[in-house]
């Protein structure tokens, strides 16, 4: 598995770059989006570095 970045906290599970084991990305970096503007909740934000697992 890739290294855990615990400065990257994530809970999505589903995504094939979460550390699984801890709630925490793998990767160095990620791009955070936003799908409606302006944002102006949690839920208008999304992590654009997600991948489905396979
Ligand atoms: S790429 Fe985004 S959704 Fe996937 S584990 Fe990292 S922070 Fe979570």
């Amino acid at each position: 598995m890739n290294q855990i970045n615990k400065s990257i906290g994530c809970n999505v599970t589903e995504c094939k770059y979460h550390a699984q084991n801890e709630p925490y990305c793998s990767l160095d970096r990620i791009d955070v989006t936003h799908h409606e503007e302006p944002a102006r909740t949690k839920e208008s934000t999304d992590c654009h570095s997600f991948e489905p697992k396979r």
